[in-house]
């Protein structure tokens, strides 16, 4: 056999692979998912009737168009169809964006810490990241990303609320923000955990995107509709933008089961949006019992909370696991916690208080 392989990209080389969060143990023992920002709650049974029935007929292709979702998107959030694309799942959408718009030589800017996935996709179109660290607060630095703007620029993701610390960008910092922007620059709205936003000062994208066509805002069901596992997510973006999305898109991305799923999720979102809702007032139990053991926790706007550990991030991550929770750690800065059953968030706030005491 010969030692030659097939010439790939240069830019794989140094990429990392997308790390999922970690499955919950199997085997006799309780064991509860917090690390991948996922809905605990099972499918809501019309949902589950739709995607069975969809499923009937899987031997032929999906409506490619997606048209059935796309009415609903667009009667839902005001906006013309034309201003829609669909995706498999938020994260194919923000590839999409990526190869619509930058590719070797150009510049694409995020905060950093952020959803992992940002760094992968952008260097895997061949344009250069730049990152830009958060401020001490774990919030984005609007500043700093807009004085990284250059010419090379092509897109900005501003990842609101942020995956992982989960603080979010309020209206006149981000209107600031746009207002610095050029307007051939897209700036990408990332907001995979909006459900979950309770403050008014946090602007609802979709209202921020209608007066400016270089901003596109990306949403998913798979976190306040729990339908991570089916693999739809949406753009709302000016018609260029979305035109573009739609040449971009892998054909047939989005099964017909998804597509089932998404529609009966909107049909059914009253009952949804009070699960997230019951969700954020978990969320609230979990900041203020940790904030009382002593913890310092940025304050949240999604289901998910986060520990700056540094150094102690493995042996949190591990008493965790020991007690039944699996938790998302990032070596050497972190713990991201997903808001989950309420047992669950009851082991995780016991096991965090015998560690903080320990400290
Ligand atoms: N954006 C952010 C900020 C996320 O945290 C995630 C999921 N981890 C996604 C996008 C992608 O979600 P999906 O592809 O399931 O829509």
């Amino acid at each position: 056999m010969s030692e030659t392989s097939p010439k790939l990209r240069a830019e794989l080389e140094d990429i990392p692979t997308y790390r999922p969060g970690r499955a919950a143990a199997s085997g006799g023992r309780v064991a509860y998912k917090l690390s991948s920002n996922e809905n605990p709650y099972p499918p809501l049974p019309g949902v589950l009737e739709s995607v069975v029935a969809a499923a009937a007929s899987f031997n032929r292709y999906p409506d490619m168009a997606c048209a059935g979702l796309m009415d609903e998107l667009s009667e839902r959030f005001g906006v013309p169809l034309a201003h829609l694309a669909t995706g498999t799942g938020s994260v194919g959408v923000a590839q999409q964006l990526l190869q619509a718009t930058s590719g070797p030589g150009d510049e694409v800017i995020y905060a950093w810490r952020s959803f992992e996935a940002y760094p992968i996709i952008t260097r895997i179109s061949g344009a250069t990241a730049v990152p830009v660290p958060l401020t001490v607060g774990e919030e984005h630095d609007l500043d700093a990303m807009a004085d990284a703007v250059t010419a090379r620029t092509r897109l900005i993701f501003v990842c609101n609320p942020n995956n992982p610390t989960g603080t979010a960008v309020r209206r006149d910092a981000l209107e600031r923000f746009l207002d610095r922007v050029p307007a051939d620059v897209l700036v990408v709205l990332d907001e995979a955990y909006r459900e979950f936003v309770r403050d008014r000062e946090v602007p609802d994208g979709v209202e921020v995107y209608r007066s400016r066509p270089n901003v596109c805002v990306l949403r998913t069901f798979s976190k306040a509709y729990g339908l991570a596992g089916l693999r739809v997510g949406f753009a709302v973006a000016h018609e260029p933008v979305a035109a573009a999305l739609r040449k971009t898109a892998v054909p047939f991305g989005v099964s017909a089961p998804a597509q089932a799923a998404a529609i009966a999720s909107l049909r059914a979102e009253d009952e949804l949006l009070g699960r997230v809702g019951n969700l954020v007032g978990e969320r609230t139990r979990v900041v203020d019992e940790l904030r009382s053991q002593g913890w310092t926790v940025p304050g949240t706007h999604a289901n998910f909370v986060w520990l700056r550990l540094g150094e102690r991030t493995a042996a949190f991550a591990d008493a965790c696991e020991q007690a039944g929770v699996v938790v998302r750690p990032f070596p050497g800065e972190g713990v991201r916690i997903t808001i989950g059953e309420n047992e669950a968030n009851d082991i995780l706030l016991k096991t965090a208080e015998q560690f903080h005491r320990i400290l």
